[in-house]
């Protein structure tokens, strides 16, 4: 179990985050960050160590010494990216997934530097630059008249700062690339093959099995559980009581606007001109927009305000309401959504840190969104996953004999709970900050992003992405080197027989 002061007052922030409506519930965060400043609600953080580009890599080619048999549960960005991380270490990787094939499913996602770092070290450039987007800018806008009221430079400062791009991309690109870089690995990726049912009866270091759908049993050394948001793993980790993700009173409109159609209208063509990424921010709603596949189309994700139950929802009234729900915003923005022709409404879920991600015997852990569902507003779900995937690499690396590998799991998971859940926690901070009332916080707020708007990039800003101590633990942290200290320091705390 991970007990620790950062998470208990990680808990408590998200849980008041969830609980309190509108903007009481904002308390001074667990993870290193001067962005609620402006509200007077923070202490002054210290930076975030800063990576030396060389060092980290050179922690991560080495071949396991202990080469295990490990089967993972879902073909997901997060399976996919934690096969790829645990095959280039030499280990045995079958990758079980129920979908009958790997579609172009969801819409844009953002890849930020932490992630890609890992994903081009993994070799995934080739198979990932082609499709890829680097946006030159963020630009954050009011919702009313679209001026720009926040703005980070991605290029060049992100690559200089953080030695790593920071990308869009389709999702389908993205695990279609994860996909064909594993295959050439040597993974064995088998679609159409559910998983039932776990066997993790067995003693210490006995094999856990994999019950198929279809009857089948499948034995390893470790089952790495990425099943997704509903995931059955879990309820396993838990002993049949689930901990599943909440409700936030938000969903997430996400559509794609056929580019060539917006370069037809003068009023929006522009946005296409210097692409980057635009937000509009207003009372309790936002819209995020980019550009993926290559250009040809406009991504859009539109959270608004949602109380009641994902299974009530008509997806055939969704466009009507979407409109509903932006009328009045920045022309420009409107006309945009009246180019949408259809669009999905997604229930926007958040998880809190979980007690643990590990069943009982040690021969069963989970990843990615079974262990820790976030609302997209740091854009950072996926890249929780791919840190998660380098992370057990990492430290499945550095064990000299099987009998480890609980001990292992352990530190792994007590640095990834933390972590995950910090970035659970910071992005429900960026849906308050976001989502102010024109009013006082909401001017207190524009105030302290003026100056990055002037292209004088600031120490401290209301904006989670320029203020320097956040975006520094967010882009700055090497997934591989936080395990191999926390291994060591384990080590030195509890030496090993
Ligand atoms: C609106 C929105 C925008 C987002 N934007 C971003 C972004 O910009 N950047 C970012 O990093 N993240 C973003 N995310 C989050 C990101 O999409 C997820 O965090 C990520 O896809 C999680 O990956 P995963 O592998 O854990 O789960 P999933 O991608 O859900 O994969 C789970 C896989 O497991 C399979 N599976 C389930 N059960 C079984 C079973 N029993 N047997 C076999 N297979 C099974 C499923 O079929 C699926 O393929 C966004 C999310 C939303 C909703």
């Amino acid at each position: 179990m991970v007990s620790d002061q950062r998470l208990q007052d990680c808990r408590a922030h998200i849980d008041s985050l969830l609980n309190i409506k509108g903007h009481a519930g904002l308390r001074k965060t667990s993870y290193p960050s001067r962005s609620l400043n402006f509200l007077g609600r923070q202490e002054v953080h210290p930076f975030h160590q800063k990576l030396p580009r060389n060092e980290s890599d050179a922690l991560t080619d080495e071949q396991a010494k202990v080469l295990l048999d490990i089967i993972i549960v879902g073909a997901g960005l997060g399976g996919l990216a934690t096969s790829i991380a645990l095959r280039r270490r030499g280990h045995k990787v079958t990758v079980f997934e129920k979908a009958e094939k790997l579609d172009e499913v969801g819409a844009g996602i953002q890849i930020p530097p932490n992630s890609s770092r890992l994903l081009l070290k993994w070799g995934l450039g080739p198979y990932l630059t082609p499709k890829a987007h680097e946006p030159t800018a963020i630009k954050m806008r009011r919702w009313q008249d679209g001026s720009i009221i926040g703005l980070t430079q991605l290029v060049p400062d992100f690559q200089d700062l953080f030695h790593a791009p920071y990308f869009v991309v389709h999702r389908g690109n993205l695990q279609l690339a994860m996909y064909q870089r594993a295959l050439d690995l040597g993974v064995d990726v088998r679609v159409n093959k559910g998983v039932g049912g776990y066997e993790l009866d067995g003693e210490v270091g006995t094999k856990a099995g994999v019950v198929l759908e279809d009857g089948s049993v499948h034995y390893a050394d470790l089952i790495v559980a990425a099943d997704g948001v509903k995931s059955e793993a879990r309820k396993v980790v838990f002993g049949g009581e689930d901990q599943a993700p909440r409700r936030t009173g938000f969903a997430a409109y996400r559509a794609m606007v056929d580019t060539e159609e917006m370069r037809k209208h003068p009023q929006v063509s522009w946005l296409l001109e210097n692409p980057g990424q635009n937000l509009w921010l207003g009372e309790m709603r936002h819209v995020m927009t980019y550009t993926v596949a290559g250009g040809s189309a406009f991504n859009m994700v539109l959270s608004h305000p949602e109380d009641s139950d994902p299974s009530t929802w008509n997806q055939d009234t969704a466009i009507q309401e979407m409109k509903q729900h932006f009328a009045g915003w920045d022309p420009r923005l409107t006309k945009i959504i009246n180019m949408i022709k259809s669009t999905l409404k997604w229930p926007l879920l958040s998880g809190e840190p979980l007690s643990t991600w590990l069943h009982p015997s040690s021969k069963l852990v989970i990843i990615g969104d079974a262990a820790h569902a976030m609302v997209p507003y740091m854009s950072s779900g996926a890249a929780m996953a791919v840190e998660d995937g380098a992370a057990l690499a990492e430290i499945l690396c550095l064990i000299t004999s099987p009998q480890d590998l609980p001990r292992a799991l352990k530190v792994f998971e007590r640095v990834r709970i933390l972590r995950a859940g910090q970035i659970q926690e910071a992005s429900l901070v960026n849906g308050k900050i976001w989502h102010f009332a024109d009013g006082a916080e909401q001017r207190a707020r524009d105030e302290s992003m003026r100056e990055e708007v002037a292209g004088r990039m600031g120490e401290e800003s209301a904006n989670q992405w320029s203020d320097r101590v956040t975006m520094e633990w967010v882009y700055g942290y090497d997934a591989e080197r936080e395990v191999a200290v926390a291994w060591e320091d384990d080590a030195r705390e509890k030496p090993r027989p």
